[in-house]
């Protein structure tokens, strides 16, 4: 028996917990955090051509093969036009529509199902406003395990049709992700399946951090001053967040400068976690009617409000919002001036980016990591 190199803490209230089945934390219902020794600079990264790369500061057994597809070692593409045109020093963009089933949230699916495989679940089930469920479709596939998707009907065309090919069973309903939420944890409840949703279980969030071990390498093991993250549930900008922490507590960045400041971006008809921080909140209420066209942004009650709030506080972070006219403007001078084939959730990056250095939160001889966190093809039908 192979121990691991990791345990489970609550992210909250620091509570230990068993790693079996793990979900959230008994003592406060808070999200688990995995947590590790410090890995030291002397360690060697893998060399191979995935995020498991990265494996000393994954949860990955020794000798334990992950389910992969090649997701991570994603580009960083510096675009100096649209640094001019949001008006910072420096600009680049984290391409995750390079990813396996084209968003980053290939590399979550790649982390929980790796896990998941090993803990011996009869299958996977996720709610899911689009992409997680066509990344969990393609890693249930490569695990030989059996998936069930919850989807709000209005998803788009392309990533349904994702989830349909790659063999899962796809549940359309009517609603947003937190109907679909309901509906996922109450069939793991009944088959025995482990349920992905955002946070709820600890390890998706351990794949998403490979996002932030990336950008430091390819920045020459440093941070940039300002990181944008388009945000739903939260696990992006948290996973970066976690990444940096453990980065520097092994040395791998400079100790005085370990926190870029995070600008979540949300859509202006989905704004939970904007409206909790501007209003000084440590949790956020739920959204209600939730709207917009950036699919991956409809998230009206994240699990993650209060580590993100946190995130947001402890780095004088900025918390803004995009109408729909402004995401599609954003998308689409993205894509025009970089090549990417950007999603509009980058687009709406852009545009609170563009507002907040406007609005003088952000300097304007910043270096600026954008997150494009998907692919314009998803959603053209
Ligand atoms: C899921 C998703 C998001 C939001 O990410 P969170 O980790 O839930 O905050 C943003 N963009 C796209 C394309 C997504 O699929």
């Amino acid at each position: 028996m192979t121990t691991a190199s990791w345990t489970l803490r609550c992210s909250a209230c620091d509570t230990p917990a068993a790693l079996e089945r793990a979900s959230l934390c008994g003592a406060c219902g808070q999200p688990l955090f995995a947590r590790y020794a410090p890995v030291a600079t002397t360690t060697e990264l893998r060399p191979r051509w995935d995020m498991w790369r990265y494996a000393p500061f994954m949860p990955l057994l020794e000798g334990e093969a992950p389910v992969t597809l090649g997701e991570g070692l994603t580009p960083l593409i510096e675009c100096q036009p649209l640094a001019d045109a949001v008006g910072v020093r420096r600009l680049w963009i984290k391409d995750e529509a390079q990813n396996p089933t084209a968003s980053f949230k290939a590399r979550g699916m790649s982390a929980a199902v790796t896990r998941a495989r090993a803990e011996g679940f009869p299958g996977l089930v996720v709610p899911t406003a689009g992409n997680a469920g066509a990344a969990l479709a393609a890693y249930g596939a490569a695990a030989g395990m059996k998936v069930r998707v919850y989807a709000p009907r209005t998803t788009p065309r392309p990533i349904l049709d994702t989830i349909d090919a790659m063999g899962a069973e796809l549940i359309r309903i009517d609603g947003h992700i937190g109907d679909a939420g309901k509906l996922a944890l109450a069939y793991a409840a009944e088959s025995g399946y482990f349920a992905i949703s955002t946070l709820r279980e600890p390890y998706r969030v351990e794949g998403m951090k490979t996002m932030g071990f990336e950008m430091a390498e390819q920045l020459g093991w440093r941070v940039p001053d300002v990181v944008v993250y388009p945000t739903g549930g939260g696990e992006g900008t948290v996973g970066i967040w976690k990444a940096l922490q453990e980065l520097a507590a092994g040395g791998w960045i400079p100790a005085d400068r370990v926190q870029p400041q995070y600008v979540v971006a949300q859509a202006a008809g989905c704004a939970p976690i904007a409206r909790a921080f501007a209003a000084g909140a440590d949790r956020a209420e739920p959204w209600v009617d939730p709207v917009t066209y950036a699919s991956g942004l409809r998230v009206p009650s994240p699990l993650g409000d209060r580590v993100l709030l946190r995130v947001l506080r402890d780095t004088q972070g900025v918390a803004g919002t995009a109408t729909e006219e402004a995401i599609r403007d954003w998308t689409f001078r993205l894509a025009t001036a970089t090549g990417i084939d950007a999603a509009p959730e980058g687009g709406c990056a852009l545009s609170v980016l563009r507002d907040a250095v406007v609005a003088g939160r952000i300097a304007s001889d910043a270096e600026v990591v954008v997150y494009n966190t998907g692919s314009g093809a998803s959603y053209r039908a």
